[in-house]
């Protein structure tokens, strides 16, 4: 019988507007997906689109649709499936990824296992996460810092022209290791200025300092030698890797760009055998969106899922972070279950 699919919009609401480099929003509107087969089991996944990307919760519904006479007759068929996906609506990452985990979800169902233990890993090995300060005014970064206490590792939002700033009131509220993203925003000369005062505040490693197409800055940022350089913008795909290696020292997954759990596999396996560090980010998510990426978190260095816990209204229990550590859930599946205490 032949897969039901049900789409449902749903506003998260963000405890401060959440602001970077080129702009924010208060609201984020999400895809919540339920794929449903002949035995009344449900799959579950989240569509978490960004306008950066080309996306809205209104283009991931249009894509829902292109893509619903192509579900699978068997959710096994993984492979082929998140294929032809990416031939039908290949732009709409976040509409397909939400369809590639409601599969993944409903394979672990039906074989009554995690989807970490279906890959082979090791939940203990998942690292972990960082929490994200936006652009604020510096009362509020002071704010947030101490908001963020139980976040070991915290993720600094920069590329204004307020950089040092920003950079001196996070660091007089903490001493804890600071990784900071520039979201494109620097020029290069912006971007080789900042480095040895990110090394000086002590900064982990800087994350897409220039725009995405500017391998050879990128590549000269790196040569400088003072911090890894991580690109995000720049690699959406694991086809984008190849080219990157040598210019840049890692790659910052997010399976809204990627479109694909297999694909993120793929983005990893492909990194590693290039040398390169692997870091795992999201969007403005609830914990049914991070929860899909949380599984595949034991293979990778670094993690920025704060997504869901930049909410205040996430309507799903999954993947925790407790003290920073990310905890993957043991349920079947995605492990994700409604908060019963929520009505959307
Ligand atoms: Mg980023």
């Amino acid at each position: 019988m032949a897969l039901r699919l049900v789409a449902e919009v749903i506003t998260l609401k963000t405890k401060h507007p959440f602001v970077i480099a080129r702009g924010g929003d208060d609201d984020t509107r999400v895809v919540w997906v339920r794929l449903t087969d002949g035995d009344g089991l449900e799959g579950w996944g989240e569509a978490d689109p960004s306008r950066y990307y080309g996306e809205t919760a209104d283009t991931v519904l249009g894509a829902l649709k292109r893509l619903e006479p192509h579900l699978p007759a068997d959710p096994f068929d993984l492979d082929a499936t998140e294929a032809k996906f990416a031939q039908v609506v290949p732009k709409n990452g976040a509409a397909r990824v939400a369809l590639s985990a409601a599969l993944h979800d409903l394979v672990g169902k039906r074989l009554n296992q995690p989807v970490w233990r279906l890959w082979g890993l090791d939940p203990a090995r998942a690292p972990r996460s960082s929490f994200t300060i936006g652009l604020d005014t510096p009362e509020k970064i002071r704010q947030k810092v101490q908001e963020a206490s139980a976040y070991p590792i915290l993720k600094i939002k920069l590329g204004t022209d307020r950089d040092e700033a920003i950079l001196r009131t996070v660091r007089d509220a903490t001493d804890k290791p600071l990784r900071v993203d520039a979201n494109a925003g620097w020029t290069r000369e912006r971007a080789l200025h900042m480095l040895p005062i990110l090394k000086e505040f002590g900064v982990e490693f800087v994350e897409q300092p220039l725009p995405p197409d500017d391998l050879e800055g990128l590549a000269a940022v790196r040569r400088r030698g003072i911090l890894p350089v991580v690109v995000d913008e720049s690699c959406i795909v694991a086809t984008d890797i190849p080219r990157l290696a040598g210019a840049v020292d890692g790659i910052n997954i997010k399976l809204a760009k990627c479109g694909s759990l297999r694909e993120a596999l793929r983005m990893i396996a492909t990194a590693r055998a290039h040398g390169m560090l692997v870091m795992v980010g999201c969007m403005i998510e609830s914990s049914l969106g991070i929860t899909a990426a949380a599984h595949f978190t034991p293979l990778v260095d670094a993690a920025d899922l704060d997504g869901a816990a930049l909410t205040v209204n996430d309507p799903f229990l999954g993947a925790t972070i407790e003290g920073g550590q990310i905890r993957l859930p043991t349920g079947p599946g995605l492990g994700v279950r409604r908060r019963s205490d929520h009505t959307p």
